[in-house]
């Protein structure tokens, strides 16, 4: 797992953020690594300012540009649900704030991420930089993925879909495994797995419910 010594923030944090990890622990999240990753992330870092008292409740919050900053029990699920391992290649569509894309850097895991709002991308790289988090970010439509650099071992797509783009099964390896929440409606979505089991064939697990902010884009919502 990445570890920083250079990480300083004023002690009413840690003990906020030691509730939300208990917190999402009594919701049902239990990959130990998952719940240590959000323990150790300075969630404050990616809030907008002036909101300090909103940072470790459970719930999404505004970033700007009308997008947010997922659910912490979302971003557990989501991040549970994908198995990370250290060194794998894994691409996140949506960087927003970059708080998903760090937690999967905690996890020891190459983040590859795209977001299509250059505004936000611009806050996200300096944040990361900040908390010298590894992860390469790119501006563009992830509806496409990121074809220079696949395959993947990993694809985590943290806006709702109106369906599965198949540019992610096609950039996912073998035995790779896709997160992506996906529904008919812009508000409202269930959570699929989605495994690669050889070259034609995957297999899809359905979740719960969950409300993202819609998923832009060629393969997205227009
Ligand atoms: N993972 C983010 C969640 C942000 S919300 C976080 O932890 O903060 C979803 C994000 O997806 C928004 O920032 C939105 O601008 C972005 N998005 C929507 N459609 C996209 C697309 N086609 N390509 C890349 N990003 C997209």
């Amino acid at each position: 797992m990445f570890t920083t010594t250079n990480w300083k923030e004023d002690p009413k944090f840690a003990g906020q953020r030691k509730k939300l990890v208990a917190e999402l622990r009594s919701k049902g999240i239990s990959s130990e690594l998952v719940l240590k990753a959000i323990g150790a992330l300075p969630r404050q870092n990616f809030f907008p300012k002036d909101f300090e008292q909103f940072v470790y409740r459970d719930a999404a919050f505004p970033i700007g540009l009308g997008q947010t900053i997922s659910q912490p029990l979302t971003v557990a699920f989501q991040t549970q649900l994908l198995q990370v391992r250290e060194n794998m290649k894994v691409l996140e569509i949506g960087t927003g704030s970059g708080y998903q894309c760090a937690v999967l850097a905690m996890l020891g895991a190459n983040v590859y991420s795209i977001e299509i709002l250059k505004g936000l991308l611009t806050t996200a790289v300096k944040v990361l930089k900040n908390l010298d988090i590894p992860a390469q970010v790119f501006l563009g439509d992830g509806t496409l993925g990121l074809p220079a650099q696949a395959p993947f071992d990993r694809i985590l797509v943290t806006a709702g879909a109106p369906n599965v783009p198949q540019t992610y099964i096609q950039q996912l390896k073998v035995g790779g495994i896709l997160v992506i929440p996906v529904g008919d409606s812009e508000k409202d979505q269930k959570m699929l797995r989605i495994i690669k089991t050889a070259e034609n064939e995957t297999r899809t697990e359905v979740f719960g419910n969950f409300q993202f902010v819609p998923l832009k884009g060629v393969n997205g919502w227009q």
